[in-house]
C-alpha cells in the first residue's frame, strides 16, 4: 500500500468513526418522555392514567417502572411504543417525536425499532419454537431457509437450541418465555418493552429471566424497559422509576446490577 492510500484510509476511517460516534453517542438519549398525560374518560368520569410523567433513557440501559396496580405502568409502555397517544406531552425516540406520525409511519417505527415481551408469552400454539422466533422476520420480507437460520441462532443464544421443534405446550413456562425474548430481539431492536414479563412464572424461573434480561441489554447495548409490581425483580435493572398515581414518585439504582 503506498503512503498516499494508507492516509486516505486512515482519512476514510477517522470519518467513519465519527460517523459512528453520531449514531451510537452514549450521552444522547433514546427515549426522552417530556411531561406526559393520558386521561381516559370513564362514561363522563376523566381517569387520569398518567399525570406528568418526564424522563430520559440512555441507549443499553435496562429501566424497570415499578408500581402498583393501576398506578400507570402499561399506559406508560404502551405510550412509548407509540401504541397509544398521549393526551398531552411529547415523546421523543432516537432524536424524533413519534407524535403526530400516521398509523403506517407508527407501524413502521414498531417493526424497525421496537421489540415486545408479552407478561402471557403471547405463543401461536401450533408453531414450533423456530417458527415463533422467525415471525417478525416474515414481515421484513427475509426467505425462510435465513429465517430459519437466524431463529436456531437466537433460541441457541438463549439455550433452547435443543427444543427449536417443540410447540409452546411442550415446553416449561421459563422456556416459553425464553421463545418469547428470542421473537422479540430477532430482528436486533433498539429498544424492547417488556410488561411483566414474569408475571407468569415462579421465582426462581423469574429471576434466570431477569439475569437473561441483564445479560442481553449490555450484550447489545439494547435499550430495555420493563415494568414489574415486583420491587425484588426490579432490582435486575440499572436503573428503577417508581410509578404512582400516574407520576413518578423516585429514581434509583438496581441493587442486583454490578454496576
Ligand atoms: P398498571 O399497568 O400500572 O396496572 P394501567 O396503566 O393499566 O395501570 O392503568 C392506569 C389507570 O388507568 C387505571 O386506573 C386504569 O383503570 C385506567 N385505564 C387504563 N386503561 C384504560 C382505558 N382504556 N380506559 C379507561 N381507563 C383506563
Ligand atoms: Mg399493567
Amino acid at each position: 500500500m503506498t503512503s498516499g492510500s494508507a492516509l486516505e484510509s486512515q482519512t476514510n476511517l477517522k470519518s467513519s468513526i465519527q460517523d459512528s460516534n453520531k449514531i451510537t453517542n452514549h450521552n444522547d438519549p433514546v427515549i426522552q418522555a417530556k411531561d406526559l398525560k393520558k386521561v381516559y374518560l370513564v362514561g363522563k368520569q376523566p381517569v387520569f392514567a398518567l399525570n406528568g410523567v418526564s424522563f430520559e433513557i440512555e441507549r443499553g440501559e435496562f429501566c424497570a417502572i415499578v408500581g402498583t396496580s393501576g398506578s400507570g405502568k402499561s399506559t406508560l409502555l404502551n405510550l412509548l411504543a407509540g401504541l397509544e397517544p398521549p393526551s398531552k406531552g411529547n415523546i421523543i425516540i432516537n432524536q424524533k417525536s413519534i407524535i403526530g406520525l400516521s398509523e403506517n409511519k407508527l407501524v413502521n417505527f414498531r417493526r424497525d425499532h421496537v421489540g415486545f415481551i408479552f407478561q402471557s408469552f403471547n405463543l401461536i400454539p401450533n408453531m414450533s419454537a423456530w417458527e415463533n422466533v422467525a415471525l417478525p422476520l416474515i414481515f421484513r420480507g427475509t426467505p425462510v431457509a435465513e429465517r430459519k437460520k437466524i431463529a436456531i441462532k437466537m433460541l441457541d443464544q438463549l439455550g433452547l437450541k435443543t427444543h427449536i421443534y417443540h410447540k409452546p405446550n411442550e415446553l416449561s413456562g421459563g422456556q416459553q418465555q425464553r421463545v418469547g425474548i428470542a421473537r422479540a430481539l430477532v430482528v436486533n431492536p433498539a429498544i424492547v418493552f417488556a410488561d411483566e414479563p414474569t408475571g407468569n412464572l415462579d421465582s426462581v424461573t423469574s429471576s434466570e429471566i431477569m439475569l437473561l434480561m441483564q445479560q442481553i441489554s449490555k450484550d447489545n447495548n439494547q435499550t430495555l424497559i420493563m415494568v414489574t409490581h415486583d420491587d425484588y425483580l426490579a432490582q435486575y435493572a440499572d436503573r428503577i422509576f417508581r410509578i404512582s398515581d400516574g407520576k413518578i414518585i423516585g429514581i434509583e439504582k438496581g441493587s442486583q446490577n454490578e454496576q
